[in-house]
């Protein structure tokens, strides 16, 4: 099951991968937290891709494209994979074409409201990459992560002025990738607008009822 995720940042699909990766037993491979682990090696490529991520603008082709087929050609991917922020534009969507054939792809929806409010109140676990909502999904311990007790942080490209450029860069770029994978025959819709809190078992139930082919479309999950 080689399933690909899309969606506007903020929209909770790294969320929904953080269950689902669990669920169906195949790794979650999030490219913003693999370029996260280069930032924070201090290397000057590390450093490079801060100052461009910080902005919301997108890394270049050439070095995406060899970090993913270097990650979905090791061993834990030949059962399968969600890929969560890969393809970002036509380029990439196109090699990846040549190098797997994706099964599924799942565009998630929700409300502009539901989506500034995911972006301004994330924050993610340095250590794992967890994500939590200063709003929603408030961690037990103020600053600290839930599962492995890594401290929480902000991202910088969470921050109002990344935020706008980042959604106006998936407007631009990732958005026509709908119809790319619609014309495909591979895309479902699937709008939430609830906490994870609130849906964490319909959203499980729902999936695995579409990717074993028991239902066609997946109704709004509320
Ligand atoms: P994300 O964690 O998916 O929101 O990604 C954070 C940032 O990493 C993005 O705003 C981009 O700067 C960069 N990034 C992640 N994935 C890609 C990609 N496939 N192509 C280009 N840049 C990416």
């Amino acid at each position: 099951m080689k399933l690909l995720f899309l969606g506007s940042p903020g929209v909770g699909k790294g969320t929904y991968a953080q269950v689902l990766t669990d669920v169906l037993n195949i790794p979650h491979i999030s490219t913003g937290d693999l370029l996260r682990a280069e930032t924070k090696k201090g290397t000057s490529l590390g450093n490079e891709l801060a100052k461009i991520m910080e902005k919301g603008e997108l890394v270049g082709d050439d070095l995406m494209l060899k970090l993913i087929e270097q990650r979905i050609t090791e061993s834990d991917c030949k059962k399968g994979f969600i890929l969560d922020g890969f393809p970002r534009n036509l380029v990439q969507a196109n090699h990846l074409k040549n190098l797997v054939d994706i099964t599924h792809v799942l565009n998630f929806k929700a409300n502009d409201e539901v989506i500034i409010q995911r972006l301004s109140g994330r924050i993610t676990c340095k250590k794992c990459s967890k994500i939590f909502n200063t709003a929603s999904i408030i961690p037990k311990e103020e600053g600290i992560c839930d599962k492995c007790g890594g401290e929480l942080f902000q991202r910088k490209d969470d921050q109002p002025e990344s935020i706008q450029n980042r959604l106006d860069v998936y407007r631009e770029k990732t958005k026509p990738l709908i119809d790319h994978y619609t014309n495909d025959g591979l895309l479902v819709e699937i709008v939430i607008n609830k906490n994870i809190t609130e849906i964490r078992e319909k959203l499980i139930t729902q999936i695995k009822a579409y990717l074993e082919g028991k239902i066609d479309v997946i109704e709004e999950i509320k």
